[in-house]
């Protein structure tokens, strides 16, 4: 049984909000942060599983709720996993697009076989601002950068994301099929069955 009626997600991402409202499911109603306050947190933290703690600190604060918060983002193999924890602000905070085509502009040249990625995502929950306890769980996606955008689906960086074992990228993907398979629905897997709600 899932241990909360509703719980508040530390994003402003309305892609993030509705993948993990769909993974979820109807047992919980997953509310946004945007609800209670339209400052974000400074990420400080080094590694994603850092930055998901401090913002579902902060989410569960300016709530009064227990707080999930997903921190995730793109590792590329032959940039020392950059963009990494900066993914949502490669291009200096120019959106999606732009992020795109710098990650395009710096793997020119590149061939395939180092064109290698996963996409990550750390899952935070805590119960309340200072819950000592965190529950933390990571996914990864693996796969491969593409040389220009495919597919119209998803949001950030799928169009650029090749999945090998769908031939597509991840933005060719439903959004039912990419949530079986992505980095955000493996690390919720691994959410729920710690809830006990698997
Ligand atoms: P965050 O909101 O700081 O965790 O940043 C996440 C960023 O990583 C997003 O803005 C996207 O650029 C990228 N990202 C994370 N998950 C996905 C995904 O499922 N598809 C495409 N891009 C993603």
């Amino acid at each position: 049984m899932m241990p909360f009626k509703e719980l508040v997600l530390a994003s402003h991402n309305a892609g993030k909000l509705k993948e993990l409202q769909a993974m979820l499911g109807d047992s919980v109603r997953v509310r946004s942060i945007a609800e209670f306050s339209t400052i974000e947190p400074e990420e400080t933290g080094l590694s994603f599983i850092e930055n998901a703690i401090l913002k579902a600190r902060n989410a569960a604060r300016l709530s009064g709720l227990p707080a999930l918060a997903d921190d995730s983002g793109l590792a590329v193999d032959a940039l020392g996993g950059a963009p990494g924890i900066y993914s949502a602000r490669y291009a200096d905070g120019q959106g999606d697009a732009a992020n795109n085509a710098k990650l395009l502009h710096v793997l020119q040249g590149v061939p395939d076989a180092e064109r290698d990625a996963q996409f990550v995502c750390a899952l935070a929950l805590v119960r309340h601002a200072d819950d000592p306890l965190p529950i933390i769980c990571e996914g990864l996606w693996h796969g491969r950068i593409l040389h220009a955008p495919r597919g119209e689906h998803g949001f950030g960086y799928d169009p650029l994301f090749w999945v090998p074992e769908c031939d597509c990228s991840s933005a060719e993907l439903p959004a039912a099929e990419k949530n079986q398979l992505s980095h955000r629905a493996r690390a919720m897997s691994l959410l729920k069955q710690r809830l006990g709600i698997a």
